[in-house]
């Protein structure tokens, strides 16, 4: 048994794309989302993985998977945050398959990696810092963060320094007048509610060739159709979901993941 444990969970897509990967691939499996709060996580986490499980960790339970988790990859320990976990050799272990969610939805997107692109970046929770990570990964050149709350997005890029990427803060929208970005990512959560401003304006006072949204509705989000509409290239979160699942399901099974069924169990764009 597999499961996605976070509050809320009921509106997860995670359990048709793993079911449909389990399907796919002959796996006698199932996966379900199971809401839980602080106090059940690390009981739950240990009691999957003894029956020969795994799972996933959804908000706002990614730190406390990470402190519960016995064995950390790199992206959890440069993250802080743990999004999949599973049992090897006797050990609970966790990954954070959100970072290479971002880097394949943006290999996707570019059509070739992010290395020494120029990347605006939206945003410094949890999804920034998986973003952050995929970009240093990748080499990419510059990576300026953009952030409400200024100190939080000095904190991400401290966080991440000394980096082989440039790391800059940008105070405000106006301070990057006439700048040009290969990509702007929304790490934000704006784009989840209709009524949300978009995390970019468009009349912003810069250019980008292409948006990555890692916010994902089922009709695809306001911000990343206007963007489409203009004629740059724009995904949104959806891809990242496919990609950090897949990632996941491999972790699990050590099979390679059936991308073309998971696909077909999402929204389409
Ligand atoms: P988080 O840690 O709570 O961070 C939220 C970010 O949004 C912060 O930077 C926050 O700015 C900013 N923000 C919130 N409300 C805002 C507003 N009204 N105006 C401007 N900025 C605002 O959340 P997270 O874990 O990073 O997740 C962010 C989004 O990423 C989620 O909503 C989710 O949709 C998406 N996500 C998608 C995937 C996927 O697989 N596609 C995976 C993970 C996350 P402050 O710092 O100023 O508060």
């Amino acid at each position: 048994m597999f499961a996605v444990l976070g509050d809320p969970v009921a509106h997860s897509l995670s359990p048709q794309l793993q079911n449909a990967a389990f399907t796919d691939s002959g796996i006698d499996a199932v996966y379900v989302a199971l809401h839980c709060d602080a106090d059940r996580l690390p009981g739950l986490m240990r009691g999957i993985t003894a029956a020969r499980g795994g799972g996933n960790v959804t908000l706002p339970h990614k730190a406390l998977a990470r402190r519960t988790i016995e064995r950390a990859t790199e992206a959890v320990e440069r993250t802080g945050a743990c999004n999949t976990f599973w049992c090897d050799g006797g050990a609970l272990w966790g990954d954070n398959t959100d970072v290479v969610g971002v880097r394949r939805s943006v290999a996707s997107l570019l059509e070739q990696d992010a290395k020494d692109a120029r990347v605006l970046l939206l945003g410094a929770g949890g999804a920034a810092r998986a973003a952050m990570y995929a970009f240093i990964s990748d080499r990419a050149g510059e990576v300026v963060v953009l952030n409400r709350s200024a100190h939080r997005a000095r904190d991400l890029i401290a966080r991440f320094e000394p980096a082989p990427t440039r790391l800059r803060l940008a105070p405000s929208i106006g301070s990057l007048a006439n700048e040009s970005f290969d990509l702007v990512v929304n790490a934000t959560s704006l784009g989840l509610r209709p009524d949300d401003p978009l995390p970019l304006p468009l009349d912003a006072p810069l250019h980008v060739a292409a948006a990555l949204d890692l916010v994902y509705t089922p009709d695809g989000t306001a911000w990343c159709r206007a963007h489409s509409s203009r004629g740059t290239p724009a995904a949104d979160g959806i891809e990242m979901l496919l990609y950090q699942g897949a990632a996941a399901f491999e972790r699990w099974t050590g099979v390679d993941a059936p991308l073309a069924a998971m696909r077909d169990a999402l929204p389409p764009r």
